[in-house]
């Protein structure tokens, strides 16, 4: 099992760490799982309306829905929710039972499980990925980050020529609709 990221994913790790470099923080992971291989294709930051505390973080849950919508659809290939990231104090590098109860709840998602990571500044950056299986069995894993090591397609924006058929689709489905009601009307009728 291994887990690899998108240069993307692992710089929004490393960004969001040093925004708020006092503090826990973390995210969410965006990716496909594929041959016991985690493909992390996205970081979602966790919100302006997130809990920050030296010992304690929440994200903003009505935020982070809304982006990961976002950003899945810009992919053309779907983007599962299958992990989650956060930073401890100090050299803390395993999860607290707060912790295992959000793991537990992420694991529950998948029939996989999910990926956890834990962050320190002990004194450099440090990354240490677990898998969590159901309900809440914790195994270390390896990671590595470069765009290379995914297959492109899990990288692949949707097409502007797709985006442009699908968006006359939609209108056109519109227009037959606003027809029939037309034609109806003027058949006397109120409702179709
Ligand atoms: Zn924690």
């Amino acid at each position: 099992m291994q887990v690899i990221f998108s240069d993307r994913a692992y710089t929004a790790v490393m960004t969001e760490t040093m925004e708020k470099i006092r503090t826990e923080t973390g995210g969410l992971f965006l990716g496909t799982v594929v041959d016991d291989k985690w493909y992390i294709i996205e970081t979602i930051d966790p919100g302006p309306n997130s809990i920050f505390t030296v010992t304690y973080f929440e994200y903003d849950q009505k935020y982070t829905e809304h982006l990961i919508n976002k950003i899945a659809k810009l992919y053309d290939k779907p983007l599962d929710l299958i992990g989650l990231w956060h930073r401890h104090p100090g050299s803390y590098d395993v999860f607290s039972s707060t912790d295992d109860g959000t793991n537990t709840k992420f694991a529950k998602i998948r029939e996989q499980g999910a990926i956890s990571g834990l962050v320190n500044i002990d004194p450099e950056f440090r990354f240490t990925m677990y898998h969590v299986a159901q309900p809440c069995k914790y195994k270390k894993i390896e990671y590595k980050v470069g765009d290379e090591l995914i297959p492109p397609e899990y990288l692949k924006l949707k097409s502007p020529d797709k985006l442009k058929d699908k968006m006359y689709t939609i209108l056109n489905k519109d227009e037959i609709i606003g027809e029939l009601l037309k034609i109806n009307r003027e058949k006397g009728g109120d409702n179709l």
